[in-house]
């Protein structure tokens, strides 16, 4: 009898799992709240209760190469990067090319009144009288035989009606975009606030900024392109900022996108055995090259030197318009305005946005099992639970690594499908089964830190999939460059290993292709490839070091 697992959520983590478990050969069954799949990139006028809500003109910020599932790459004519709706088709095209619909219980229809989340006051989106899908995953509970079995109580709600179910496994992909952090107590004076306040995830379309003086809390994405968009009808708008951020472009260097350029082997290489201060000055210097943060109010504190960067093209173009002024963190708030730090004046205000972010929620699990506190979990490799006695329960696509969150999550999913199937232990084992001695816990800003190259190898060498570049220079020594040298897309962990897919080579062959098809549409005489002949020379130098040091 195969293993029955259950895969919490149908975004795109859960699709992942669920392909991933049907790879092995384990009975999934998939349960998703809401009536479709799609989970953050499924947009929706209305703002739901419990599901993430974005504005209208939410563009991923990773390219698609970088973001595409291991064995199924994006269409070559969807562009570089995607507007929500693309990449909900991608999600909706792997569903059907794997096959994944009928593992899917989706949210059943109900019909009732649009409720308001969060302390906030003022509507951005609309909220109207609309139906509410009403099936939902309510508790997940260790079994009393849980330390033999490993098994788990499950408990669905659809319609009104709860059912019991008996799974062997979990995967957790219910998403960390959904519950807003409004942290207001953090904002002296906000209650005596005469004006409208919301939090971003209430946001859908700048036509509620009109004419209005805005205030932008927090320079995370969801803050900038706010702040950017609001920017185009605003009468002023201020972006308060109490750590800064680096800017980085979507248009990196000679207009590629910035994580094929960043997300190399051989950058990573380069990243990660520099000395840490050499390392931050050589990404400081390469950041500021665009445009010099000091001078546009963003240069990051000091002690923050990890936090994610913002991925946005406008910003320093708005702010040398005069169309966004920087300002350091909000001091108080008073009847019509605001204080900011070390900023003697009060600025008049009509709208706040709160873009402060997300709480990491999982209201299904028990505190015990999964708690997350302070942007902490204790999660193996950002997986798997520390303290429990069977490996059956996995959290996927927590972690926020500087590249795309779709690749991690399926390696995650790969690697936990085949640890439930008692194929790949853990590398230490028995109980307790994560030793503490290893790197475990997750503090989702220091996550940064990790390399998305380095973890996802890490993940991959524990199933066997991740690309042998030397094997491959005596054997395909044109692939080990292209791998070496060229974005590590995701079907370089398809070259190998479980899961092997005869079609990888040819996807890491045609990758820049399928990059360039959408934005090459006038043909031209002149071509030149995407690699300074310097710089290669170079790599080549350095990857025979690589090889001799890391083999
Ligand atoms: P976020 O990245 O978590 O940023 C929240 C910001 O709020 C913080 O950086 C901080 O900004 C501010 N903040 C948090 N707590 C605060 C407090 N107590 N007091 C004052 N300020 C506080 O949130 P987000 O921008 O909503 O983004 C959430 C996730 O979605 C991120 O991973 C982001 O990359 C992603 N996202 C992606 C896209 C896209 O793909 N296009 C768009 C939007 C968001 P300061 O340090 O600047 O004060």
């Amino acid at each position: 009898v195969s293993m029955r697992v259950a895969v919490v959520g149908a975004g795109a983590s859960g699709l992942a799992a669920l392909k991933c478990c049907l790879d092995e050969g384990l009975a999934a069954t998939c349960f998703e709240r809401s009536q479709d799949i799609g989970g953050l990139w499924r947009y929706a006028e209305s703002i739901e209760e419990g599901r993430p809500s974005l504005y209208a003109s939410v563009v991923s910020n990773t390219s698609k190469e970088m973001s595409a599932f291991s064995d199924f790459p994006y269409p070559e004519d969807f562009p570089v990067y995607l507007p929500h709706a693309r990449l909900l088709e991608y999600l909706r095209r792997y569903m059907e090319r794997f096959a994944l619909r009928q593992h899917i219980q989706l949210g059943v229809s109900k019909d009732g009144c649009g409720r308001w989340d969060g302390a906030a006051r003022g509507a951005a989106g609309s909220l109207g009288h609309h139906s509410f899908p009403q099936t939902t995953v309510v508790s997940v509970r260790k079994r009393p035989d849980f330390a033999t079995s490993g098994q788990w109580d499950v408990v669905t709600e659809a319609g009104g009606t709860r059912t019991s179910h008996v799974f062997d496994a979990v995967m957790v992909c219910s998403g960390n975009f959904w519950d807003p952090s409004l942290p207001l107590h953090a904002f002296p004076g906000i209650e005596k606030f005469q004006g409208q306040y919301f939090h971003s995830r209430q946001y859908k379309h700048p036509d509620v900024f009109q004419g209005k003086r805005v205030l932008v809390v927090g320079m995370g994405n969801s803050g900038v392109d706010i702040a950017v968009e609001a920017s185009r009808v605003a009468t002023k708008v201020t972006l308060s900022t109490s750590r800064g951020a680096w800017v980085i472009s979507r248009v990196f260097d000679h207009g590629y996108p910035w994580d094929m350029v960043f997300n190399t082997r051989f950058m990573s290489l380069l990243r990660n055995n520099l000395p840490g201060p050499l390392a931050r000055g050589l990404i400081s210097h390469r950041v500021n090259r665009w445009f010099k943060h000091e001078n546009y109010g963003l240069q990051p504190e000091k002690s923050y030197p990890v936090r994610e960067p913002v991925l946005n093209d406008d910003l320093p173009s708005y702010i040398i318009t005069g169309r966004i002024t920087i300002k350091p963190g909000v001091k108080e708030f008073k009847e019509n305005s605001v204080v900011f730090y070390n900023c003697p004046e009060e600025e008049p205000v009509d709208i706040v946005v709160f873009c402060t972010g997300y709480n990491a929620t999982f209201p299904f699990l028990e505190e015990a099992d999964v708690k997350v506190e302070n942007k902490h979990a204790s999660l193996y490799k950002y997986v798997f639970p520390t303290h429990l006695q069977r490996p059956t329960l996995a959290v996927l696509g927590l972690i926020k690594t500087l590249g795309a969150i779709m690749p991690v999550a399926e390696m995650q999913a790969r690697w936990v499908t085949r640890v439930f199937k008692g194929r790949r232990l853990m590398p230490v084992s028995p109980h307790p089964i994560f030793s503490k001695s290893l790197r475990f816990g997750l503090l989702f800003d220091e996550v940064l830190k990790i390399d998305w190259i380095v973890y996802l190898d890490e993940i991959a060498s524990f199933i066997g999939a991740k690309p042998s570049v030397l094997a491959l220079l005596f054997s395909d020594p044109k692939l080990a460059f292209t791998i070496f040298f060229g974005p590590c897309t995701s079907y370089q962990f398809r070259l190998q290993g479980p899961g092997r897919w005869d079609g990888a080579r040819q996807a890491i062959r045609t990758q820049w292709d399928r990059m360039l098809k959408p934005t090459r549409t006038r043909a031209t005489s002149v071509s030149s490839g995407p690699w300074p002949s310097l710089l290669t020379v170079f790599g080549f130098l350095l990857l025979m070091a690589a090889v001799v040091f890391a083999f």
